[in-house]
């Protein structure tokens, strides 16, 4: 009943027609991968028949495929406070931040540590220990709250403080702002990964003072399966910025074919190489679902549908903790409780057309996309999930079995 009226209520709820919701499904992974706008296949035809088929390579000029990363770019700045000219779109998250730990360290010559969080996503780290051999810089480990203690012991050798906003994992939102005020105290630059943050959270990088940031498509964009992510570097580092991989597309004049490196003047010298176009514009095409919406307007319906859920959780299922925090105003777009049954506790989830996901070793992840999931969504999760454990659907043998991708 609550669920119905705040739905009645909410000022965004119309989005959620945007979007394709498969019948008798409730869908709680859009923050691993978004669903389907409703008009994005029609756009991706039009890409693939018209642009491709029918233009062919005078569609670099005539379609504007050239400039689409900075295009598209500017579009998803928008959604987390970057005035336009600061972000481009072509490389995937991993490739970004990449270019991000090399180009911090050249920023902050002769300071060799970089403070990162040892509970990030792994690729994150992964990426950062191969800069930190390429770069002889060393790892600093420190969970969000303990980078200031970190920074007034060790300031002034940290080039970079590289963190998530959002904890993929419990759902805990760090204060960005903060986080960079206490990094640039200490002379050295902070690194934001936004993937699960864009599209959930208003987080105001220009705002923040923030030097670079990286962020995911194909979470709470909508921008489709490997969808290109995305690059931030503040006007101020643009024209000294120096990333290592330095293709043509980041040339001050690529059709010049000239063999030797000028990078380009401004956030251009972040691209690389081709892009995937069709997954790019497919991308592009998706945006337009936020189009009317203000990044505070969309927190304001995520903080409502998190708080909801959280709620709910802890109503009916009392006996699986929650990971993070409960108020919704430091929770990303999603919530996470324990289990030690977690992955049977998923897959019964999913057997009952309710999905969410599992993270290793014991998280049962509940996605909120604000834009298309509804509180109807989350009390209909919820109950199916008092029940599972009821009736001890999720000890079930048929659960035993993982797949490649949890
Ligand atoms: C999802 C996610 C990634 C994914 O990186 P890809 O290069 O797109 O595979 C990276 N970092 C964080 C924090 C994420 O949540």
């Amino acid at each position: 009943m609550r669920a119905a009226e705040l739905d009645a209520v909410e000022p965004l709820a119309h989005l959620v027609e945007r979007f394709v919701r498969p019948e008798g499904l409730v869908y709680l992974d859009g923050n691993s991968l978004g669903p389907l706008p409703r008009h994005v296949p029609d756009a991706v035809g039009d890409v693939v028949r018209r642009q491709w088929g029918a233009e062919l390579v005078a569609a670099w000029n005539s379609e504007g495929w050239w400039e689409a990363p900075q295009r598209v770019g500017d579009r998803v700045g928008r959604l987390v406070g970057s005035a336009p000219g600061q972000v481009v779109v072509g490389d995937s998250t991993s490739v970004h931040l990449f270019q991000c730990y090399v180009a911090a360290a050249r920023l902050r010559p002769g300071r060799r540590v970089v403070v990162a969080d040892p509970d990030a996503f792994p690729t994150d780290l992964h990426l950062l220990s191969s800069a930190a051999r390429l770069c002889d810089l060393e790892v600093a480990p420190a969970r969000p709250a303990d980078v200031p203690a970190l920074l007034a012991a060790r300031g002034d050798e940290v080039a970079l403080v590289a963190l998530s906003e959002v904890d993929y994992r419990t759902g805990e939102r760090c204060d960005v702002a903060a986080l960079t005020a206490a990094a640039h105290r200490a002379g050295a630059l902070a690194l934001w990964d936004l993937a699960h943050s864009v599209g959930a959270t208003d987080v105001d990088l220009d705002g923040a003072g923030a030097d670079l940031a990286v962020g995911c498509s194909y979470k709470h964009l909508s921008g489709g399966p490997g969808a290109p992510a995305w690059v931030y570097v503040a006007r101020r580092h643009q024209a000294l910025v120096d990333p290592p991989l330095t293709g043509w597309h980041g040339h001050a004049d690529p059709f010049a074919m000239d063999g030797r490196y000028a990078p380009a003047d401004d956030v251009r010298r972040m691209r690389i190489g081709t892009p995937p176009m069709i997954s790019l514009l497919a991308l592009d095409a998706a945006l337009d679902v936020l189009d009317d919406v203000t990044p505070p307007q969309l927190r304001a319906r995520s903080t409502s549908l998190v708080g909801f859920l959280v709620e709910a959780l802890e109503a009916l299922v009392p006996e699986l903790p929650l990971a993070g925090p409960r108020d919704p105003a430091r929770l990303g777009g999603h919530v996470a409780v324990r289990s030690p049954d977690a992955w049977g506790v998923v897959r019964a989830l999913a057997a009952r057309g309710v999905v969410g996901d599992f993270r290793a070793p014991d998280l049962v992840r509940l996605g909120v996309a604000a834009p298309s999931t509804t509180h109807a969504d989350l009390a209909t999760a919820v109950v199916d999930l008092r029940a599972v454990l009821d009736a001890g659907e999720h000890r079930d043998p048929a659960h035993a079995v993982r797949p490649t991708v949890t």
